[in-house]
């Protein structure tokens, strides 16, 4: 499964971070999706409370928001906004396009409690 893959990829991401701000628990990852990447919000959400299970990451809220398409023409340079299943250049027509956004996953934020913070 895609969102899978993309889960255990962010955890490494948040657990790294977690480690070095020497954090016992996280509470929540703020992340940016690309919308090339088509990912299912609901699966992605499960497959993060899949893999967080036994880590510090355990039960914190993911918090995902998608970030749109944009390419930029080879041959004009107009930047527009295609279409998933359509790259071509809306002022040329050509489908010789750079993606310039909206094909990572990013991390943005990451909550997290270090040992010495008191706790309720
Ligand atoms: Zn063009």
């Amino acid at each position: 499964m895609h969102e899978m893959t993309i889960a255990a990829e962010l955890l490494e991401q948040v657990l790294d971070v977690a480690r070095s701000n020497e954090a016992v628990r996280v509470e929540s990852v703020d992340v940016e999706c690309g919308e090339q990447r088509q990912i299912v919000m609901e699966a992605l959400q499960m497959a993060w409370t899949a893999v967080t299970e036994d880590t510090v990451a355990e039960g914190a809220l993911l918090n995902l928001s998608e970030r749109p398409m944009a390419a930029c023409c080879r041959d004009c340079g107009l930047r527009f906004r295609p279409a998933i299943d359509d790259y071509r250049c809306s002022r040329c027509g050509l489908a010789d396009v750079d993606i310039v956004e909206g094909h990572d996953i990013i991390l943005q934020s990451i909550v997290c409690h270090q040992a010495d913070e008191p706790t309720d």
